[in-house]
Formats: structure tokens, sequence, C-alpha cells
């Protein structure tokens, strides 16, 4: 292991992928399938790597599996608003997160017009 991979927040990415994609336990089994199979975990957490990443996902014959699982995982294990890291089933970690808690919609804009002749808006 070099000294970056050495770095608390690799290791925390690391971590986070590594748990993610195994869950602590027996890896799921469409892992046999996987496109990353034998791809070094750094590929997917590293920003460098991160168009890398999401090209290999895009190819992956288990990508809706992958995804799921990695959502329902987050949703189990994740209650706050914490940025997840790294790519996995071809999502980033601030597009997980969007999955998670999405962004509020702005009012639509006869509501905007109301508040505004009340003098709120
Ligand atoms: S979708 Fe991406 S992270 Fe998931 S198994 Fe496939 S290559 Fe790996």
């Amino acid at each position: 292991m070099n000294g970056q991979a050495q770095s608390s927040g690799y290791h925390f990415g690391y971590k986070m992928l590594m748990l993610a994609l195994f869950a602590g336990g027996r890896p799921p089994d469409w892992r046999e399938d996987a496109a990353c199979r034998g791809v070094p975990p750094e590929t997917f957490v590293s920003v460098q790597n991160m168009a890398k990443a999401k090209e290999l996902c895009a190819g992956c014959p288990v990508l809706a599996a992958c995804r799921a699982d990695q959502l329902a995982w987050e949703k189990r294990n994740s209650p706050t608003r914490s940025h997840p890291v790294g790519v996995v089933g071809g999502l980033t970690g601030a597009e997980r997160r969007d999955v998670h808690y999405p962004p509020a919609e702005p009012p639509p804009p006869t509501a905007r017009l109301a508040l505004w002749l009340r003098g709120t808006g």
C-alpha cells in the first residue's frame, strides 16, 4: 500500500466502498459479473479517476443490481446527510445523496406570484 493509500481520506473512501460492495459479509451474487471485478478499488474512490469509474459502471451488466443494493445499504446505514464517497453503481457520492435527499424544488410560478401579491415573496 502506498503513502496515498494510507492517508485518512483515502482510507475512509476505501472503507466505504468495500462496505458498500460487500456489506461486511458475503459478496452479493451479482459481484461475479461485475465490470469492476479485479479493478483496483482506488479507481472508484479517487476524484481523478471518476470519469473512468463512471465509464466502467456504464458498461457493467449488473449496474441496476449494484445501484439498488448500494442505495438500500446507504439508506439503512446513513441516516444523516453525510456525503457518501466514491462512484458506486454509476453514481458519485453527491448523486447518491441527491437520490436520498432530493434537492428542494422551487415553488411553481403561480405560488411565487401568490407570495409576491401577499408581499411575502
Ligand atoms: S455498476 Fe460499477 S461499481 Fe457496480 S458492480 Fe458494476 S462496475 Fe462495479
